[in-house]
């Protein structure tokens, strides 16, 4: 029998929720407990896939395709279950189930309301995410007094009414802010999100207190008395330097032995050794690289969350400390490349749409002609491609139809644009559906021997990919033969996967490769990423020729 950890919050969003229920299911999960996360958002929109990253950060993808909230992403960061689709749904999604439901009759003509039918939906959809697992975390999304979330409350207190007494416990975060004119921590505003809560029924049997600093004894007593929750089970969280110390820190305060306790399971002790060392490794790096990120979103490093820690992991695991800088690739079109000079490395990530993109395409060339180590990813294996094929193959207008729906040249286009029809191949066009008509998830294809991909991978690569465009097989042999090098492509329809420059004869470049998926998704703090290892290797390297030069 699977037994829930409900995670609520309170008082206002971005207290790190996310980051707090995955921190608790890694403590669960080093005491030998089969742990999964589910999260559930309380937005109508079927997926996050066709939102904006300003207003939702990174769209995180899953193995099997799903385009989900980021927060799993941290769950994947922190405990060794991969996520699935049915890890993340959506008010819009339960709304849509139950909408056909009742079109094909099952309902046998009741009246279809929000009590029973969509919170009956609701929790089908947490069994059908926790099934398997001993213990699920089930982090439910907005603040405990949204209208939105309701619903998934609601649910939440019947699944634990109808498990029975030791089958659920739930864990509140909240906020207690410090006020500077008044010198203190105010514990107010958790006094009323937790009677908030309890009256929809729902006694916590935890408090997760975000402040920017710990929480005195004699505060955590008053929190305790006003909201009916045991003194040692209100625990304070307070602002760390890396997520990596949030198990640790929960550890230390006894949340775990709490939640077990009130579960009634008694698995074998906590063993937080791995992060123990990996934060040990994050705060005392032998060495130091500065990564100039070219992007569109520049000011928003949410959009790019999953990169970022990839980034880091890998510092993690070359014992460097790892900076990034965020470059803005319209600065770039307006003032030039010299901007780049002065990176160990060069990076361009995903992205959408036309705005800023030959400010993308000068970087990867200021990087290909400096010999300054460049990693492209999706779009930004793209624009080296564009590049390439302007400069070297002789394409001088070579562009994206995503860009330049008219180009003479279309070296990156819709795969409908240039293969054949021939019943194998996904249809996706200009005027498909926005959600639905990408490469989605993870594939797997071989890579080509003695190149440099076959180096950091091995045999074969599984990654997983979110794009629409491809590179066009029409003109990649006149490319790879101005040299570069597609190292990988997929089985059956041929697609380039992997391109890189070589490291000998009259292209040579020390590390220069473009992938058109997404491999921060699959980078652990744990295991770190072998492309993203092998990238800070190089960026090493170049920074101290660069020195010694
Ligand atoms: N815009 C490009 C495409 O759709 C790249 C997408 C991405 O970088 N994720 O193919």
């Amino acid at each position: 029998m699977t037994k829930f950890v409900f995670v609520t919050g309170g008082v206002v969003s971005s207290l790190g929720k996310g980051i707090a229920a995955a921190s608790l299911a890694a403590i669960l999960e080093s005491r030998g407990l089969k742990v999964t996360l589910l999260k559930l958002d309380p937005y109508i929109n079927v997926d996050p896939g066709t939102m904006s990253p300003f207003q939702h950060g990174e769209v995180f993808v899953t193995d099997d395709g799903a385009e989900t909230d980021l927060d799993l992403g941290h769950y994947e960061r922190f405990i060794t279950a991969k996520m699935k689709k049915v890890n993340n749904f959506t008010t819009g999604q339960i709304y849509e189930s139950v909408i056909r439901k009742e079109r094909r009759g099952e309902y046998l003509g009741k009246t279809v309301q929000v009590i029973p039918h969509i919170t009956n939906e609701i929790q089908d959809y947490i069994y059908r995410g926790a099934e398997g697992f001993d213990v699920a975390l089930v982090e439910i999304g907005g603040t405990v007094g949204d209208i939105e979330s309701l619903p998934f409350l609601e649910a939440a207190r019947q699944l634990s009414l109808r498990a029975g007494r030791k089958a659920a416990a739930f864990v509140h975060l909240t906020l207690v802010p410090y006020l500077v004119s008044a010198g203190e921590l105010k514990t107010k505003p958790t006094q009323h999100s937790v009677q908030k809560l309890r009256e929809i029924g729902i006694s916590p049997d935890a408090l997760l207190c975000r402040a920017d600093r710990p929480i005195p004894d004699d505060e955590r007593a008053k929190i305790s008395l006003f909201s009916n929750v045991q003194g040692d089970a209100v625990i304070s969280v307070w602002d760390a330097d890396t997520i990596y110390k949030i198990p640790q820190m929960l550890h230390d305060q006894g949340l775990d032995a709490i939640v077990c306790e009130k579960l009634g399971l008694s698995p074998k002790p906590a063993d937080l050794s791995v992060w123990t060392k990996l934060v040990h490794a994050l705060e005392n790096p032998t060495y130091e690289v500065t990564i100039g990120m070219v992007g569109k979103y520049v000011d928003l490093t949410e959009s790019y969350k999953s990169l970022t820690e990839a980034l880091r992991h890998a510092g993690i695991h070359t014992g460097s400390r790892v900076n990034i800088e965020y470059l803005d690739s319209e600065e770039i079109e307006a003032n030039g490349t010299g901007a780049l000079a002065k990176y160990d490395a060069i990076l361009v990530p995903g992205g959408f749409g036309k705005r800023g993109v030959e400010g993308k395409i000068a970087a990867a060339r200021f990087a290909r002609e400096n010999k300054i180590p460049y990693l492209g990813i999706c779009l930004g294996m793209q624009v080296a491609l564009l590049e390439y094929a302007r400069n070297k193959a002789g394409l001088s207008h070579a562009n994206s139809t995503e860009f330049d729906a008219q180009t003479d040249q279309p070296v990156v286009a819709l795969i409908t644009e240039w293969q054949n029809h021939d019943g194998k191949v996904e249809l996706r066009d200009v005027n498909s559906d926005l959600g639905g008509t990408m490469r989605l998830g993870a594939q797997t294809c071989d890579v080509k021997p003695n190149t440099l991909a076959a180096e950091i991978y091995g045999p074969t690569v599984t990654e997983r990919h979110r794009h629409r465009y491809e590179a066009n097989n029409h003109y990649l042999d006149r490319i790879e033969a101005a040299g570069l090098v597609v190292s990988a492509r997929t089985p059956t329809e041929d697609l380039c996967e992997i391109m890189e420059l070589p490291r000998t004869g009259d292209n040579a470049h020390p590390w220069y490769v473009g992938v058109q998926y997404h491999p921060e998704f699959k980078s652990t703090p744990r295991d770190g990423h072998p492309l993203f290892i092998s990238f800070i290797k190089a960026a090493l390297a170049h920074k101290q020729a660069n020195t010694a030069a």
